[in-house]
Formats: structure tokens, sequence, C-alpha cells
């Protein structure tokens, strides 16, 4: 596996790498954070996700508990209706952060849960108990789902468990076995996606539009561009092809361990507040772009508090939502509309100075009080929207801070 560290972070691949860590703090949170990286095949999208399982931190679960059940709050149901001193007594062990694949030939029992054979087949103490599938067993951790595409055409069960386990945040998984009883568990994970649109089965928008929206963010991955980008791809793929049997340096080592201290110890920081004026501004975007699920504006939300706190700040900032906004809305609007919104956020010149004088509930508002005059209606599935993969993020932070 590649180190993460040493994958190459171009133009095209960024804010992969930024949506992976919002979704990592998050996580470590007990906050869900849906993200799906769509492009061509060989843009190293799942490469990059799978690279995050050498940097896991740990998390402490109940000595053995498949379900991986927090001492403090257990939840299964095989724990959660004993005393915290039976809870006690049973032990704690620590577990790097639970990283499960579900494949697109996965079956439903794998994936949600099924009858435990051994149990059953116990010569001394035959009895009928459920072993709980990925899902169930990802609880506090991340699902991954490479071509989540071909997945929602052939399986349509497991869609229909995977629309549940992400419906509410946390989930819940039913485990149904045929002369047992149903079980239902809650269920809080994050899933992480991967599909080429341009593949069959098409976009994931265009398959399984509600699976589609329950992705917080869509990260569109695209090809390098410039010659440079592509040197120094071609050189890390030659050294760590050289290196893929070594373990990794000391320096690199300590180096992947410092990013996961890092993200661990954001996890644990007080979540910030959205200020007033923000919300504002989201609930103006709903109204005048007739957004057409809420569950956009809590992925802005959710993504905008996690950007501040990735990056340091105690703040949440206009910059912020501008740099998740394309990410919430990509397979949620056309590419007309998402364009639009844009231009008109990114032409505000008040933006910056508005900010600093702490007086921007006047204006931000206003922004999108005249109803649009060239936005298109979203029945038709989301376009690419190529152009607004990158976002001058650091302009904007440059334009904040003046
Ligand atoms: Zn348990």
């Amino acid at each position: 596996m590649k180190n993460y560290l040493q994958l190459t972070r171009h133009t095209g691949n960024n804010s992969l790498f930024l949506a992976v860590e919002m979704s990592l703090i998050s996580t470590l949170r007990g906050s869900p954070f849906h993200i799906h990286a769509e492009g061509l095949r060989g843009t190293g999208k799942t490469t990059i996700m799978r690279s995050v399982k050498m940097m896991l931190p740990k998390i402490t679960r109940i000595k053995g508990c498949l379900y991986n059940c927090d001492p403090a709050d257990p939840h299964c149901p095989q724990h959660k209706h004993m005393t915290p001193e039976e809870i006690a007594s049973l032990g704690t062990e620590e577990i790097p952060v639970p990283f499960l694949e579900i494949s697109h030939s996965a079956k439903i029992g794998t994936v949600a849960g099924t009858i435990d054979l051994s149990k059953l087949t116990n010569p001394n103490q035959p009895e009928a108990a459920l072993l709980p599938g990925i899902i169930p067993q990802a609880h506090r951790g991340i699902i991954f789902i490479d071509e989540i595409n071909r997945l929602a055409d052939t399986s349509p069960e497991i869609t229909d468990v995977l629309l549940d386990a992400m419906g509410t945040k946390p989930g819940r998984v039913q485990i149904e076995e045929t002369g047992l009883p149903v079980v239902e568990v809650p269920v809080s994970a994050s899933v992480w996606a991967a599909s080429n649109p341009d593949e069959e089965p098409g976009p994931l928008a265009e398959i399984r539009r509600q699976l589609s929206d329950r992705f917080d963010l869509v990260i569109p991955i695209g090809r390098p561009s410039t010659a440079e980008e592509v040197v120094d791809i071609l050189e890390t793929n030659e050294t760590t092809q050289q290196q893929n049997d070594r373990e990794l340096s000391p320096q690199e080592r300590s180096r992947l361990e410092q990013l996961k201290n890092n993200l661990e110890s954001i996890a644990h920081q007080d979540e910030l507040k959205m200020p007033e004026y923000l919300t504002n501004f989201l609930a103006n975007l709903y109204i005048n772009y007739n957004l057409e699920s809420l569950r956009a504006l809590e992925a802005i939300r959710q993504a905008a508090l996690l950007h501040a706190a990735l990056r340091k700040r105690n703040q949440i900032m206009i910059s912020d939502i501008i740099t998740v906004l394309p990410l919430a809305l990509y397979h949620r609007v056309s590419s007309a509309t998402l364009t639009e919104i844009m231009n008109t956020v990114n032409s505000n010149k008040m933006i910056g100075s508005s900010e600093k004088k702490n007086e921007p509930a006047l204006r931000l508002p206003r922004l999108f009080q005249q109803k649009p005059t060239q936005s298109q209606p979203d029945d038709t599935p989301p376009q690419r929207a190529r152009s607004l993969r990158n976002l001058p993020e650091d302009e904007l932070i440059k334009k904040e801070k003046q």
C-alpha cells in the first residue's frame, strides 16, 4: 500500500485529500461524513482513499464486541441492556478505526449480517445467533465502496441497506434472517465511495439519485494539469515501485504519525458554531436556487465546519463555504446553476471587507434576494462542472485576511 504522504497532490485530486481528512475528523467525532470520488480510471482516487488505512487512529471498544460498542455508550443487542458495572467487568480493547470494504459483488448477508454458523453448529451449546455484517462492523469507522455505480445497478437490495445506513446520522441497519427476530442496530459509519461515471452503468446520480444525494460531498477527480505535476507523479511512482516491499523509513513513519495525531487532536476540539449570517446565507441559497434537498445545506454546514477546523481557525468564514460549496452541490444542481451560484458568490466584492467589519449579516443575504434569471430546473441529472473543480482557496483566504 502506498504511503498517504507520498501520493502526488495535483490540481485534479487536491480536493480529495481535503475530503478524506475532513471525513476522518468527522468520523472520530462520531458524526458520519459521506464522500464520493468520481473520476476516470487511473486517476488514483481509490489509492488515495485506501492509503488512509495507514494512518487510522485507535478507538476503544468493549473487549471482543464485533459491533465496536463504545464502553460509555453500548448499542449492540448483546451489550445495550447491560449495567455500567457489567460492561466494566467485560474489559476494553483498542482497535484501529474500522475501514471495511464492500465490493460490487457482495451479498446481502455479508453486508448487513447473517446467522452465525459457528454458534449454530457448536456441539456443546448450539444457539441461533447473528453475525454482524460489514456495515454494523464498521460502526465508528469507514465503509469503502469502489465502483458504487455498479453496486447500485446490480444490487438494489444492498443499495436499500446503504440508504438506511446513510439516511440519518447515525443511521441504522436491519439484520434479518429466517427464523430469527429482526435485529436493528444503530450505525455511525462514514461511507467513502468511488466510481467512474464514464464507464458502464454511468453516473450514480442517474442510476440511483437517492443514493447519490446521501453523499455529503462528491469530489470530481481530474487529471493533473501541468507537465511538472505529471513528472512528479512519474517520479513518485518509480520510487514507490522500487520501495513497495520495504518498510517505511523512520522519518516517513514519524511524519505519518504526526499527521495522524494532528487529525486526532482536531477531532477532539470543540466543534465550531456556524455564525448567523452564514446560516442566513445558506437559507437564501436554498430558497432562491430551489435546492432539492435540505441535505445539501446540512452537508455544506458540516463541511464548512470541518474545513475551518482543518485550517486551524476558530471561526467559520465565507471562504470555508466557498471551498466546499461546489463539492456539496456538484451532484445536486445542474452545472449551469452551480456556475451561476459560484459566480455570484465569487463576484461579491464585499466578502473580504464585510467579514472584517463584522457586519456581513446585512450584506450577504442580499446576494440572493433576487431570483436568478438564468437558473435551470434541476430535473435533469447534473452535468460535470469541471471548471469549478478547483477553487482559489488560498486567494480567498488572502483576500479575507487583507
Ligand atoms: Zn457490543
